[in-house]
Formats: structure tokens, sequence, C-alpha cells
């Protein structure tokens, strides 16, 4: 599966907010979209040779375009995927942006994510692909795996060990959302319920990502 290999902090950049892509390093002072827009080593400006100095004239395409490119990097999720989401979700019953994030929000690596298992998505997306997590007793290696109301995610006894998780559960401060259950002390966390719109990321203006793709 094709991924995004470049500099991630460029991405959040180009959005001109913090999208949380890399971790620890994201709530730190080392984040170059947090700074001053005129310090030259914080570089909270678009990417590019010209990003500092170019005016950009916000168009209505160009407003729904960056809020698609936006949830897309987030989830870390390519454009085919994302369009074929799109269509899947216009096809349900219900609001197609909120059926979109829904289906975001319910793929396995951000589970793993939401749960404080890993610092960002794509470390949970390794967790995933290198065998770390079960779903229901079975081992589920896809990251995109869409889990339903009533499904049981743990990480595997080797992965309980791992340096990696342990730090996380030690250092991440990170709050569950009310559609998902930590069981015990955190090895296992029960889907409750599909997430509604409140429980999801409220930075994201899905209805531009509907009128951009209904275009
Ligand atoms: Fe984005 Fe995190 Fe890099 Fe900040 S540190 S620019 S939030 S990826």
């Amino acid at each position: 599966m094709a991924r995004y290999t470049g500099p991630v902090c460029r991405l959040c950049r180009r959005e001109r907010t913090k999208l949380f892509l890399k971790g620890h390093r994201c709530d730190t002072s080392k984040c170059p979209v947090s700074g001053d827009p005129n310090d030259r080593g914080k570089r909270a400006f678009p990417p590019g040779e010209h990003g500092r100095d170019r005016v950009r004239q916000g168009s209505e395409y160009l407003t729904q375009l960056r809020e698609k490119q936006k949830a897309r990097r987030i989830y870390g999720v390519l454009e085919r995927q994302f369009v074929n989401l799109y269509e899947e979700a216009s096809r349900q019953q219900g609001i197609t942006g909120e059926n979109l994030l829904r289906m975001l929000e319910l793929r396995l690596d951000n589970v793993v994510f939401r749960a404080g298992w890993a610092s960002s998505r794509s470390q949970a997306r390794q967790l995933v692909n290198h065998g770390h997590l079960c779903v229901n007793g079975k081992r589920v290696t896809i990251p995109s795996y869409r889990l339903r109301s009533g499904d049981l995610v743990a990480l595997s006894e080797p992965a309980k060990s791992l340096a990696l998780v342990r730090h996380n559960a030690d250092t991440l401060d990170r709050q569950v959302p009310a559609w998902l259950e930590l069981n015990g002390s955190g090895p296992s966390v029960t889907v409750l319920r599909a997430p509604e719109r409140a429980d999801m990321d409220e930075s994201i203006r899905e209805q531009l990502i509907v009128e951009l793709y209904s275009k």
C-alpha cells in the first residue's frame, strides 16, 4: 500500500494548523506551526520557496480543497481510499459528511491511537501492520479495518510489554472518547457505539468536503 513518506510537519504547515502527525513532538515547543509566523526558526508559514510571502486569494474551491486535504492528512488516508469512503458515505442513510467522518473514526488504526497505545496515527498503523492488535480475539493486520459496535480491540501479549507501548501508556495524557471503553487498566478497548458528530474532531468542516466532491 502506497503511503506518504515525506516530512509530515510540512503537511501541517501547508494546512496552517496542527494536525498532530508526529506524536510527542506535537505537544512540545519544537512544533513549527505553534510558533510566531515571523520567526524563521519556527517556520509557521506554508512550505516552499515563496511560502512565507505568498498571499493566497481564498476562493471557495481552495477552501473546500484544503479542508478535504486536512481531513485526509489527519487520518493518513490516500486520495483514492478517501474518494471510495466518500462514495460509500453518500450511499448510506443520514448526513454524508458525518457518515464519512464516522467511517474514518472507526478505522482500527484510529481506535488504537484514541486508546492511547500509540502517540500518532502513523505509529498506530505500524502497530497494526506488525500484528500487535487483535479484534475479538483474532489478529488483524489491516489498519483500515472498520470496527463495529461491540468489537473488542486488544493488544497482543508480546505487544503489552513493548517499550514503546509502555512509554505511551505512561506519558500520553489522552482522554478516551465516550464511544470507546477502556477495560481494566487499558489492555483492551470496547467499541460501545458508532461515534456521533459531537464525539469527532470539531476542527474538520465536513460540509466543505461534501461540497467539493459533489461538484
Ligand atoms: Fe504538525 Fe506535530 Fe509537526 Fe507540529 S510537530 S507541525 S503538530 S506534525
